[in-house]
């Protein structure tokens, strides 16, 4: 089964109905975490999946509402008895503040039933292969955000593949990224009003989400970071999508601990 779970749909400010952003990939048994807000270890209890089976970590910056949970879901993994290798990849920047929160609650050196955390430090470079298994492929680019960040592609065996956005303003280099991607999932924080906070915070909004999807055309885009407590509702975005900027194709805004199935 390939699919992707919906831990966390909001941006920087949760609300009772959606957390800050995180998603769970999963492939042939292989788990893997795009991002970790709230209390992670928790929401892989809620949708069924197996903590034990989680063996990549991906944070793709390290702005606060993508990495906060980390410490926590560590710490749950080491009270819950876990012995396997926990991977966790980022970019130096992000890097940096992992090995903090790690070391804060001397989570890397535990007295007894110790894990092994390996840190793997991406380079940054555009396509960048990260992560080559059989259970999927991962490739990141840098996008263009207040701290460096990346987007992903994953690429499941079958062939099929999603990117994911994460934190960006609209950058060509993304747009060549996403392009032929079977699945398309894109922050999109800011409504059209809002263009130039947006600006100032390299976000993408209505407008540059539309404009994107419209030229990468994937079988099915999908919309998160978007908080309806920052921002207009998601109904009023969706019409500035679909109908201000017209774009045409499948396009949804997934629901926390929704899943969908990558066929
Ligand atoms: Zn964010
Ligand atoms: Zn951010």
């Amino acid at each position: 089964m390939q699919r992707i779970f919906f831990l966390g749909t909001g941006a920087a400010l949760p609300s009772i109905s959606q957390d800050n952003s995180s998603l769970l990939v999963e492939s042939n048994d292989v788990l893997m975490m795009i991002d970790c807000s709230g209390s992670p270890f928790r929401k892989l209890l809620r949708i069924g999946a197996d903590p034990a089976k989680l063996k990549h970590i991906l944070i793709t910056h390290h702005h606060i509402d993508h990495i906060s949970g980390l410490p926590s879901l560590v710490e749950c993994l080491w009270i819950k008895g876990r012995t396997e290798p926990l991977h966790i990849y980022a970019l130096p920047a992000a890097m940096r503040v992992i090995e903090v929160l790690l070391d804060l609650w001397d989570l890397r050196s535990r007295p007894i039933k110790e894990f092994p955390i390996v840190l793997h430090t991406i380079e940054g470079n555009q396509d960048e292969l990260v992560i080559e298994e059989p259970a999927f492929t991962l490739r990141t680019t840098p996008t263009l955000h207040a701290v460096p960040s990346v987007a992903s592609r994953i690429i499941f065996p079958d062939g099929q593949t999603l990117v994911y956005s994460s934190d960006t303003a609209s950058t060509p280099v993304f747009l060549e990224f996403a392009r032929g991607a079977d699945y398309l999932m894109m922050e999109c924080t800011f409504c059209d009003e809002e263009t130039e906070l947006a600006g100032i915070t390299f976000h993408l909004t209505s407008a540059t989400f539309s404009e994107i999807a419209s030229q990468v055309q994937a079988r099915h885009t999908l919309l998160i970071h978007h908080s309806e407590q920052m921002s207009c509702s998601h109904a009023d975005l969706a019409r500035e999508i679909t109908e201000t900027h017209g774009f045409k194709g499948k396009f949804s805004i997934p629901k926390d601990l929704e899943s969908i199935v990558i066929e």
